[in-house]
């Protein structure tokens, strides 16, 4: 008979219950490890978990954005995983109980699937095994970026055990299917078990294979259960569980704000594991390894030593090699700055949310950096030299120039700018913002805006010496206490107003007004002056010129507009209706490469030993015949035009509104 003897049903056992018991041990230990992050986990709903199932774990929605035959082999894995979830278990209870089988129907689909699964699995299996060997360039991480001691060497050990384990299962499988299907021909489909099982028909051996293989399958399944959590290949169930609780689905990279009221909040940030989120030490476990984040990220790919890849790396290592010890309340972690992240590193990250938006497993390290800086600020006072001037100047003068904010409408000294004192009541609040009102060159596009309000005929108003900085590089800096009081006094600021709709042509504005003043009580209607113009010219409240000459345009993508809030669409549109040739960039749209200036970059004496991020930038936007640089975002033209000088290019570089107005037809033309 082609089954196992009692002895062998006795070794099964006592293997089998020695995996569950390991399995289980190692659960309870990651539980609880996780669990000494803060929770802020979301309650579990149903139909969280189903969309998360469907999209995230059987399509792989969140993986396609690059990598596509990476992707292709990866599904085959992770529908093969799956598939043989149900698979082992029969295979496991066959050897105990011969006669046991599935219901009929259900066999008639699962069988087929598995056998095809099978040999795609192999096939993936193969895949990944050569491209960590020679197509490895995109997986490796610069020697300049910390890294644990064996890291690079542990990730590939781990990898070739994971592969060959899950090679000799399938692979062990499908040869012990295929000898049993000679004594017990299957009535289902199973092309490669039965095509493989005419190798067979002739040997006397049968028997003694089937049983090699099948020992082989089980054995293989056996020290992989307990060993997978230790490797990267646990993003399996962990990537979909962090889907499952992380805060909010739709939120990128959201900072949470802190109560400074709350006397029992004795510190504030993180710079240790257990003082961050639940959901940052489940990113550890969910992290695939794979270094997409860490080939979009501009400081990295410009020679700094900041690689998300790497930090979420260093957790995940760090919390295997303290296995046990973390997961109890006694333990006091290292500091992340002193085994994850440098301190430099995390002084260069420029928030742009690139590692967040490619990241095919919802990996935050963004928020992590911004709590590790919020430490380094609020609790030990550390940070670049250059922020005591950004520091001192935004709690002084509300504004990062350090100019009395008597002087924010100075630019628009020869034009007449309504006020909100002049109307009370307007249809759009302009929010000028600090760099419109005080940087030289955003003056340009502030100018060229009011042109355009007051040629259309709009009813707006702007605060004037009532408006402050939002706090944005406040925030972004780790300087949260800074942030929360500009924050406020802009809450408290507008919400007097009978307000309508907001208007602002930075992009960080944008974003904070929008997204961040919400959990300060600030509700408002935000939009960005791209937005409205491209309503000016829906409304044909502008007539745009159709006589000008048609220009080529590099178009220059700011983060905070296009990424953190999706939308490009605006200034492309706008740009489409000026009846402009604009150029597809490789980094465009969602996908832009940063300008240089985010995370309170434009504030800092730049250390990079590679080359200047905006340097970098401006060169792909210049791979192009282009007649204007043209951005939407007055830190990113400051940026483009530093670069533009450096280059000795001397591009004309604009805000979307500069250009808008070159275009339109003037009332008294
Ligand atoms: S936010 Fe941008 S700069 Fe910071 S780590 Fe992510 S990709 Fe790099
Ligand atoms: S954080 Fe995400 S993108 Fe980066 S290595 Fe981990 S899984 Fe890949």
């Amino acid at each position: 008979m082609i089954e196992f003897s009692i002895f062998e049903k006795f070794i099964l056992f006592f293997f089998l219950g020695l995996a569950i018991y390991s399995m289980i041990r190692s659960y309870r230990i990651i539980i609880k490890t996780v669990n000494r992050g803060k929770n802020n986990f979301r309650k579990i709903s149903i139909k969280n978990i189903v969309n998360t199932l469907i999209k995230k774990v059987i399509l792989l929605v969140s993986t396609w954005k690059t990598r596509f035959w990476t992707n292709i082999a990866h599904l085959f894995i992770v529908w093969g995983f799956l598939l043989f979830l149900f698979v082992n278990v029969y295979d496991i209870l066959t050897k105990f109980f011969p006669n046991f089988s599935f219901p009929k129907r259900f066999s008639e689909i699962v069988f087929p699937a598995v056998d095809i699964l099978g040999g795609l699995i192999i096939l993936g299996v193969f895949y990944f095994a050569l491209r960590r060997i020679f197509f490895r360039k995109d997986l490796e991480i610069c020697s300049n970026v910390k890294l644990l001691p064996n890291v690079r060497q542990s990730i590939n050990r781990d990898s070739a055990i994971v592969l060959m384990l899950i090679f000799i299962h399938v692979f062990s499988r499908i040869l012990a299917e295929s000898l049993k299907t000679v004594y017990l021909p299957s009535t289902y489909w199973l092309p490669i078990t039965n095509s493989l099982s005419t190798l067979w028909l002739a040997s006397p051996f049968i028997i003694f294979f089937w049983k090699i293989f099948s020992w082989s399958s089980i054995l293989s399944l056996l020290v992989f259960i307990p060993y997978f959590p230790y490797t990267k290949h646990f993003h399996l169930i962990m990537a979909p569980i962090k889907y499952i609780f992380r805060q909010d689905e739709n939120s990128f990279s959201s900072i949470q704000s802190i109560n400074f009221e709350d006397e029992n909040q004795q510190s504030f940030g993180a710079n240790k594991l257990e003082e961050m989120d639940g959901t940052a030490i489940l990113d550890a476990y969910a992290c695939i390894m794979c270094c997409r984040c860490q080939n979009v990220c501009p400081p990295y790919i410009s020679g700094s030593e900041l690689s998300p890849a790497a930090y979420e790396i260093n957790k995940r290592y760090y919390l295997n090699q303290n296995y046990g010890s973390f997961s109890k309340e006694s333990f006091v972690s290292t500091a992340l700055t002193d085994f994850a992240i440098t301190e430099k590193a995390v002084w260069d990250c420029t928030a742009c949310g690139a590692c967040v938006s490619i990241c095919p497993v919802g990996i935050d390290p963004l928020s992590d950096i911004i709590q590790i800086r919020r430490e380094l600020v609020l609790m030990e006072n550390k940070y670049p030299k250059s922020f005591q001037i950004l520091f001192r100047n935004l709690d002084r003068y509300a504004n990062p120039w350090g100019i009395d904010n008597s002087h924010r409408l100075d630019w628009a000294n020869t034009t007449t700018i309504t006020t909100i004192e002049q109307n009370p009541e307007p249809e759009i609040l302009w929010w000028v913002g600090c760099a419109g009102a005080f940087d030289a060159l955003s003056q340009k596009s502030s100018l060229a805006l009011l042109r355009i309000l007051q040629q259309a005929k709009v009813n707006y108003s702007v605060l004037g010496k009532l408006e402050n900085c939002t706090g944005d590089s406040a925030r972004r800096a780790g300087k949260e206490d800074l942030y929360c009081q500009l924050a406020q006094q802009n809450i408290e600021q507008l919400n007097e107003i009978n307000l309508k709709r907001i208007m602002t042509g930075c992009a960080h504005c944008y974003h904070a007004l929008k997204n961040e003043y919400p959990s300060y009580g600030g509700h408002f209607e935000v939009i960005h002056s791209s937005q409205f113009l491209l309503e000016l010219i829906n409304t044909n409240e502008i007539i745009l010129n159709q006589d000008t000459n048609h220009e080529s345009i590099s178009f220059h993508d700011p983060c905070y507009l296009s990424r953190f809030n999706d939308s490009a669409k605006f200034p492309h549109k706008v740009l489409e209706n000026c009846n402009e040739k604009v150029f597809s960039l490789q980094y465009e749209r969602d996908n832009t490469w940063c300008c240089g200036a985010g995370g309170t970059q434009i504030w800092k004496e730049t250390e990079f030993t590679g080359s200047p991020i905006n340097q970098v930038r401006f060169e792909q936007l210049m791979s192009f015949p282009s007649d204007s640089l043209v951005t939407a975002c007055p830190f990113c033209k400051t940026m483009m035009e530093e670069a533009n000088q450096k280059a000795n290019k001397l591009i004309n570089i604009e805000d979307i509104s500069e250009h808008v107005l070159r275009k339109i037809k003037m009332e008294n033309e």
